[in-house]
């Protein structure tokens, strides 16, 4: 097979590991990867005669392609968790996910690791990307997440039992936990994801349960990672050796001293959290929903803070799957949200971004980087990042995407592309009708039987229990979280 070549020149090239922008630099692929970067001598560096795709990069940001590590593309653009959960068969589910994917590419992410989700969709996903059947970014996929009665995922009354369709399989006791991992080791996952508690008020795995789930996932060559808000859990996943944490939203300086000498990577994923808050009103979030977020945000600012300036290694992630945070829209957002919550500058972001999300692609050593030797993912940007990261989810803006050394192509009209497993729960109509409702036209009757307000009663009896709970695991380090007491400083 002949060699395929690929130049991009002129560009300022950021290398995805903080260093300064480098103007007037061109970067030359061979195949699917990178073989120079700086000053390019076709004469030199290129065979008399070989086929040469060039890319003016003038004017232009040619920097990593973007690793989300945290992205669930069987989701489906989720309104609630019966979405997420129940209803969509995994056939259908499984299509849906896979012409989603494509839009997560055409936005620059050239990566995606799925911390759980539904079946084994994520398996078969990866693997028809891997295969060519479906366009799409690189991929390493978890099974369904690992939760106890207590933790996130287990939202439904135990008298409805765990269904298989669930995003979450109990985990009761130890054995149960250990035959999970070995079934998913089996149908081919890259990594175990457990589900701690839903707030982080307290936890749902013991200490001993998260070190025999890491130890057992590490023997069977997989990695693991956790969704983590509250500093118990955070500190025993860093003690136990957890290949990258998921939110991390309160810690001690203890924990954060602990999670910064691992460098273990934390994806905070403050998108959705963030999301929830600023898009309230067009979202149509209900307000205890609301008030309670915006006190986890507000914390969780003031425990990121301290983590960055700890030294804390920060990787990108967005929970993109859900309605509020559509697929191929937001994902470099995340890196505002690591700004903004952490402190950190734009280029460190960038790293974040990119640098940082390799090893949860298993690609420790061959990606997230723009250098000689590195696998050829690419973006092109009309615009600098630097001084404004927000031209990275600026429509159009992401101009040009390189996989493994390819220049991509997508659908003309892949931006107006939102698909969604739109099965609502079984509805027999919404409205109460009293006499005088129905044929008067009078305000609706207050009512006991209003579904649409309990439909996601576990969801909410959480925040309630959140709001109850107050200040979580590391009182006195974080504000008082019932909103009414002294912030903490
Ligand atoms: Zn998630």
């Amino acid at each position: 097979m002949t060699d395929r070549w690929l130049l991009i020149e002129n560009g300022t090239v950021i290398d995805g590991d903080a260093n300064p922008p480098v103007p007037d630099c061109s970067v030359l692929v061979r195949n699917a990867r990178i073989v120079k970067v700086g000053t390019v001598d076709r004469e030199n560096d290129i065979p008399r005669g070989a086929q040469v795709e060039v890319i003016d990069a003038r004017g232009k940001t040619v920097m990593p392609g973007l690793i989300d590590i945290h992205c669930h593309m069987t989701y489906g653009l989720a309104r609630t968790e019966e979405e997420i959960s129940v209803y969509t068969p995994p056939e259908l589910r499984t299509l849906i996910a896979a012409a989603n994917v494509e839009k997560v590419l055409a936005a620059g992410v050239t990566s995606i690791s799925q911390p759980g989700g539904s079946y084994f969709i994520g398996v078969g996903l990866r693997e028809g990307i891997k295969r060519g059947l479906v366009h799409g970014p690189r991929m390493t996929s978890a099974g369904r997440y690992l939760t106890t009665s207590n933790g996130l995922t287990d939202w439904f009354p135990d008298a409805t039992g765990n269904p298989e369709s669930s995003i979450g399989k109990l985990t009761n006791t130890a054995d149960e936990m250990k035959v999970e991992i070995r079934r998913q080791a089996k149908a081919g996952v890259d990594l175990i994801k457990l589900a701690d508690s839903p707030y982080g008020d307290f936890q749902a795995f013991t200490d001993d349960e998260l070190k025999m789930c890491a130890d057992l996932a590490h023997q069977l060559g997989l990695k693991i990672t956790i969704h983590a808000r509250g500093d118990g859990e955070m500190n025993a996943a860093v003690n136990a050796g957890f290949d990258h944490i998921m939110h991390g939203n309160y810690m001690s300086d203890a924990t954060i001293e602990n999670l910064a000498t691992s460098q273990i990577p934390l994806a905070p994923t403050q998108l959705f959290m963030h999301h929830i808050v600023e898009f309230a009103e067009i979202s149509r979030n209900r307000a205890s929903i609301v008030e309670a977020t915006k006190r986890m945000n507000d914390a969780t600012q003031e425990t990121l803070h301290r983590a960055y300036a700890a030294g804390v290694k920060f990787a990108m992630g967005t929970d993109s799957g859900f309605a509020t945070v559509p697929y191929g829209e937001w994902h470099a957002r995340e890196l505002e949200m690591l700004m903004h919550y952490t402190g950190m500058s734009s280029l460190e972001a960038i790293q974040a971004g990119t640098k940082n999300g390799a090893n949860a692609m298993g690609l420790p050593d061959d990606l997230g980087v723009l250098a000689e030797g590195k696998l050829a993912d690419i973006i092109v940007v009309n615009g600098d990042p630097v001084a404004d990261i927000r031209v990275l989810y600026t429509p159009g803006k992401v101009e040009t995407v390189v996989l493994n050394g390819e220049v991509q192509t997508f659908p003309e009209n892949i931006r107006q592309r939102f698909l969604r497993n739109d099965y609502l729960p079984h509805e027999y109509g919404w409205e109460v009708l009293s006499y005088e409702r129905a044929l008067e036209g009078a305000p609706q009757p207050k009512t006991q039987l209003d579904w649409t307000s309990e439909q996601r009663l576990d969801v909410v009896n959480d925040v309630r229990k959140q709001e109850k709970v107050g200040a979580l695991a590391v009182a006195g380090t974080v504000a008082n979280l019932n909103g009414d007491g002294p912030a903490a400083e």
